[in-house]
């Protein structure tokens, strides 16, 4: 009699619907292929997929990382994770049993054993911290999700940017009243816009980092502060209506708000005196940046030393349309030293960021030399041309980038968040 075929067994990587923001960048960063998306949900292909991780330390969300134990013959298909709303749970699966019970035999996890596929794990590659700063906050995590979202009052919505500035965007407070939404520095929050999509499926979360400090938008209050820009177009230019922007945008004091989170374990700011902060952002990218700022101004402001520098690199198209153009101009110049970037601005030559920080070289290198955390965030596009502008700034002063980079990645002192 022939012994019964082994039951196969794959750790089956899959997205959280629920918790997905849909930015693509696992998409991008998948070196095999494996991630695909139609238009509503991103999905792992079981066939191509070899567990590499590679995606896993870029997703602003963590929604990512689910894992699921499956015989290989049984694994969820494309289509199957195309239709889903929100991920199955794990069922106890045949063969599992069996699976260890020959894994223990031969003297291994099941997991080591070839009873379960082999996959390669290859340490993440992304060239940004998936750890926080040693000395950041211990940040609360995913207290809220879809089925038991919270919900926020609508305590302000004014509009950051000239009247006839050509992008509309806001700085909304959110009031959570008597309910605990606690939140650091450098994570972001779900919305969840009322309706559903041309599918007659409820819109999927977006997600919007906090623009303010911890201790609330207005001291000793349990309220937050985000920068929204209305979308009205594709990145490609295409008119479209940005379903959780023009939402947000358009909301009046008083209005409720359905919140999930709060999100983001890494991009938190250090808690020790000493510690420099380099800031680079474009647009509504300064979200987080304003809220470390301001945390590190009400300090000062409470004569907390303030032994470390905070640098900040800032794009924007105009003047007009850098969002809190006006209360960063106030700030003094020994507290923050500010490099501003415009693009668009008529009889000046179009600057970016990177042209900034390459102005300032030795600065910056000096900067990078110390006790220093690296946070950049905005426009997925600035992210090569500003890592290009670092490395020349470390060459010029005598630094090796790659070596230094790296050392940054591993001590959770360089952050990207970009879209
Ligand atoms: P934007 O107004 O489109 O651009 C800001 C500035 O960046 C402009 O001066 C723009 O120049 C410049 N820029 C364009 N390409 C660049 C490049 N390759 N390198 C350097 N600078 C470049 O910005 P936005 O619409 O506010 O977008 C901000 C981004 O931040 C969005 O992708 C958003 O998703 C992301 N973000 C937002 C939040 C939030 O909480 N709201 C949080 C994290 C990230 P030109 O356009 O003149 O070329």
């Amino acid at each position: 009699m022939n012994a019964p075929e082994p039951i196969v067994l794959i750790r089956q990587h899959l997205i959280d619907p629920e918790v997905c923001i849909r930015c693509n960048t696992c998409e991008e960063t998948c070196p095999v292929d494996a991630i695909t998306h139609d238009d509503r949900n991103y999905v792992v292909d079981p066939d191509i997929c070899n567990a590499c991780n590679a995606c896993i330390s870029p997703c602003p969300t963590g929604s990512i990382d689910h894992w699921r134990t499956m015989p290989k013959a049984a694994a969820y298909s494309l289509e199957a994770q195309f239709s889903w709303d929100e991920l199955p749970v794990q069922e106890e699966v045949v063969g599992e049993a069996e699976a260890g019970a020959a894994a223990a035999a031969a003297g291994g996890t099941p997991e080591e054993n070839d009873v379960i596929e082999a996959v390669q794990v290859n340490a993440a590659t992304s060239g940004s911290s998936s750890r926080p700063p040693w000395s950041a906050a211990h940040p609360y995590l995913n207290l809220y999700m879809i089925k038991n979202a919270v919900t926020a009052t609508v305590a302000g919505n004014f509009r950051l940017t000239a009247a006839d500035a050509e992008s509309d965007i806001r700085h909304i407070v959110l009031d959570f009243g008597t309910q605990f939404f606690p939140v650091l520095e450098g994570q972001s929050i779900g919305i969840i816009p009322p309706g559903s999509d041309a599918n007659g499926k409820p819109h999927y979360l977006r997600m919007y980092s906090v623009a303010s400090p911890r201790d609330g938008e207005r001291e000793g209050y349990n309220n937050l502060s985000l920068t929204v820009k209305r979308v009205m177009e594709s990145p490609d230019g295409q008119a479209i209506k940005g379903v959780g922007s023009n939402y947000l945008c358009d909301l009046q004091k008083g209005d409720t708000v359905r919140v999930t989170g709060p999100f983001g374990a890494s991009f938190l700011m250090p808690n020790h005196t000493g510690a420099n902060l380099l800031m680079i952002c474009t647009g509504t990218g300064s979200a987080p940046m304003r809220a470390m700022t301001e945390h590190h101004r009400r300090l000062v402001a409470k004569g907390h030393p303030q032994a470390g520098k905070l640098m900040l690199f800032f794009g924007a198209r105009k003047p007009e349309e850098l969002p809190y153009f006006g209360p960063l101009r106030k700030l003094p110049a020994d507290f923050i030293d500010q490099h501003l970037a415009f693009s668009r601005v008529p009889g000046q030559p179009r600057t970016y960021v990177q042209d900034r920080i390459r102005a300032a070289g030795p600065k910056v290198a000096s900067l990078l030399s110390g006790d220093t955390y690296v946070y950049l965030c905005g426009l997925k596009g600035m992210e090569a041309g500003v890592i290009e502008a670092l490395r020349e700034c470390c060459t010029a002063a005598g630094m090796d980038w790659n070596t230094l980079h790296t050392k940054m990645v591993e001590e959770g002192r360089f952050h990207v968040e970009t879209y």
